[in-house]
Parts: C-alpha cells; structure tokens; sequence
C-alpha cells in the first residue's frame, strides 16, 4: 500500500491549518476549503498552554507570535464576591521552567493569521467560500463535491471542520450535538478603557453558584479578554452563536467582585454561545477520511485545552503520514490520539461542577481541598496539570 500524497482538508479553523502546515513542512501537496468566504477567527482569546506551544515552536510560529502573547503570572481560581483564592498556582517563568515551553494567551485571530501566512509561504493552496459537501471513498482516492459546483479528489480527507463536522456526518450517520445546558459568552476589553479598573496579570476562573466567569489579557496585554459560562435550562436560538445583550450580562453577574463588574461595566459587545457537546466516537478515520480537531472530539472549555488538543492531533497525524501507509499512519494516529482527547474531554466536563459550586456541602469541601493543597501541598495541583501542560507530541 503507498504512502499519501496529495491531502485535502475540509475546514480553516485552527486545527485544519496547523495540520496544513504541519503537512505542507512535511512535502505533501495540501488544499484547505473553508466554507466562510472571509478568513477571521471569530471570538477572542485563547490560552495556549506549553503543549500546544511545543507544536506551534516545532512548526516555527514562536517567534512569529511572541509580541502577540500575554504572559499569565498564575493560575487562579477566586470566589466569586470576596475574591479569596482558593488556587493561585504560578505560571509565567515557572510553567515555562517546568513544562519546556510558554504558557500564553493570544488573541484567536492573531494565532489563526500567523498560521495563516505560514501555510501560504509553505505553498498550502486555500480556498475560501468553498464548503466541502460530500465525499466519496474510492479504492484509489477520495473524491467530494464543493459548494462551488466542482469536484475534487485526494489521496486523503482532512475533516477539520468543527463541532458540526459535514465530514463526521457521513462517516458515522447524522446526530445533532447535544446542548450542554450552558451558555457562554465571551467579549474584549480595551485596557485603555478599563476606567481605572484594576485587572490582575494571571488566568483567572471567577467561581460561583451556577456560574463563573474566566478573565485575562491578551495581545501583549492590550486587550482584556472575558469568558462569563452560566447555566441555562435550554438554548431557543435556531443559530448557536449570536449577539448577546451587554445588560442581561451584567445583570446576570450584579453583585459579583468588583474586578468582574467593572470589567462588564466597560465592555461594549459581547457573543453569545450554546455549548454543545457528543459523545465519544467510536472511530474517527475510515478509508480515505481522517477527522481532527472539534469535528472528533469537541469539549467544554473548561480545561481550555479544545485548540490544543486540535494542535496536538494536528502534528500527530501530519507525523503518521509521514512514517507510514495511509492504513498504519491513520489506525496509529487514531491510537495515539483518542485516549488522550477522551480523557481530557472528560476533565473538562469534571470542572464545570467544580467552577459552579455543585454538590453542597461536598462541592465546598473539593474546593477548600484545592486551597489547602495550594497552599501547602502544590505538588498535589502540579501532579494534576503535569501530564496535560508537560506532553510532548513533537518528541
Ligand atoms: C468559550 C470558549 C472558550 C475556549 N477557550 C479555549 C482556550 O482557551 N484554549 C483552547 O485550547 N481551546 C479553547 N476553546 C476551544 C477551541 O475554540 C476549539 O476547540 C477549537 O477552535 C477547535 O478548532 P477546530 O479547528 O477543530 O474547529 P473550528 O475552530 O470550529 O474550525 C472549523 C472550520 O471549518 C469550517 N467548516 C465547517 N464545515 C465546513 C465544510 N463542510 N467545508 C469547509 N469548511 C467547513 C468552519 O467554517 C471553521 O472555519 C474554547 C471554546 C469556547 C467555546
């Protein structure tokens, strides 16, 4: 059986281009369709933990993006209203010395347009306002049609096309993500106009009953970025993402810490999410056809590791094609990859009931236990973090 050479991916988001540039750095001959016909990551900020930082330094983006980045000091999780810690871990140089590579915050475009120009420079082809509709598994390749009324055909099919994967449809039958009973919305803040609101450098998790509200800064600490997760019975929208109401925002956190508040009280706009989720797939390639990314294993961001894992799988499956046939490079990446992804997908759904204070009395006590291990047993936290932020898919 032949090694792949020619590769198609379905989706420009950032796991379809990482995998193009990983790829196209690799010598394969790359086309990326993105259905949006503008190329622009909606929807703010992104923390890169040094995992995903290994690849993007493995693919040579470190550079490209280090005026971009925010440097987090820690990792806090605070009560709602007082403020108290209950976490407040370092990061900054010390995650940097512990996990061989940055802990940073960028904004989505500024991360998706660096990859972007990579792609381009390594002669990745992208066509944009080009949906990918339906492919067709041959002995010898795969072929698919295109919104634009064209056919195309590859040695293989990169589905990268996120949470409502065309790509995943018709490998595994159709079945609508599951709204997750939360809501997110997500918005900047200009620093310059903060209005004398005081914003601390780390990645914090503001932790309430039903609710928490994530805060940091990015693009070199230019801009503020917010995450505000609320629980919500259902989602009436017909679109999963729409303009959100400021003041339904604001008056959905009244009364919480005055860093909170007065970050929402200077903001102007703000997104509004569903957040959706599936269950785990029993398979995620057949024949010609790959998926990565949220198209096989979307998650709650709740370990803020969805882009991550995205960029993980990315190098992985770019490495397998590399070493070996298209049956043996896409059974071992799935090897490789899925137990990992389920685990951390599995993480993520854990701390939404420790960020909204679940469970009474025990929920209180789980998070008291994080203050003391904190405080006096931070090789506890660390253990935990250690093989998330401390793997390596580069060596
Ligand atoms: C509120 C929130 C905060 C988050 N914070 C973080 C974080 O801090 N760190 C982190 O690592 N992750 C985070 N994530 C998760 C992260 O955003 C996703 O996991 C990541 O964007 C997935 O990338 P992807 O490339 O797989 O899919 P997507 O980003 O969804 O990209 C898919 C692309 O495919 C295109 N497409 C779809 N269908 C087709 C088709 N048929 N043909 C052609 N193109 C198509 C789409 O237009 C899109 O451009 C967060 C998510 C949310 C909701």
């Amino acid at each position: 059986m032949k090694k792949v050479k020619q590769v198609a991916i379905a989706g420009a988001g950032i796991g379809g281009l990482t995998a193009a540039l990983a790829l196209a750095k690799a010598n394969f001959d790359v086309t990326v369709f993105e259905q949006a016909s503008q190329l622009g990551e909606v929807g703010a900020g992104l923390q890169m933990s040094p995992n995903a930082m290994k690849v993007l330094r493995a693919l040579g983006l470190e550079e490209a993006l280090r005026s971009y980045a925010f440097v987090p000091q820690h990792a806090c999780i605070r009560h709602y209203q007082s403020g108290d810690y209950y976490l407040k871990s370092p990061l900054g140089a010390a995650a940097e010395a512990r996990y061989g590579a940055p802990y940073w915050h960028l904004h989505r475009a500024d991360l998706h347009n660096a990859l972007l120009d990579a792609c381009l420079h390594a002669g990745v082809r992208v066509t944009l306002g080009c949906r990918v509709e339906n492919y067709k598994d041959q002995e010898d390749k795969v072929s698919f049609s295109l919104s634009n009324g064209e056919q195309y055909q590859a040695d293989l099919l990169i589905g990268a096309d996120g949470i409502r994967s065309m790509v995943r449809e018709q490998m595994h039958g159709q079945e609508s993500p599951r709204f997750m009973k939360q809501v997110a919305w997500r918005g900047v803040v200009p620093v310059s106009e903060l209005d004398g609101v005081k914003i601390q450098p780390d990645a914090c998790v503001w932790v309430g009953p039903g609710r928490h509200f994530v805060s940091y800064y990015i693009r070199g600490g230019k801009l503020v970025n917010f995450v505000a997760v609320e629980e919500r019975g259902d989602w009436q929208q017909e679109s999963w993402r729409e303009e959100g109401d400021i003041n339904e925002l604001r008056s959905a956190f009244s009364g919480w810490h005055p860093e909170v508040t007065g970050l929402l009280a200077n903001a102007e706009t703000t997104f509004l999410w569903a957040l959706n989720g599936r269950d785990e797939l029993t398979a995620w390639h057949q024949g010609r056809v790959v998926l990565l990314g949220d198209a096989c294993h979307p998650m709650l961001p709740f370990m803020a590791q969805g882009a991550a894992m995205a960029i993980e799988d990315a190098h992985v499956l770019s490495q397998c094609l590399e070493q070996y046939t298209r049956a043996q490079a896409l059974a071992r990446y799935e090897a490789l990859r899925k137990p990992r992804a389920s685990k951390i997908q599995a993480m993520s759904k854990e701390n939404a009931g420790l960020y909204h204070m679940h469970g009474g009395l025990a929920g209180r006590i789980k998070l008291q236990a994080i203050r003391a291990a904190g405080q006096f047993m931070p090789q506890v936290i660390a253990h935990k973090l250690d093989p998330v932020y401390g793997f390596d898919v580069t060596k």
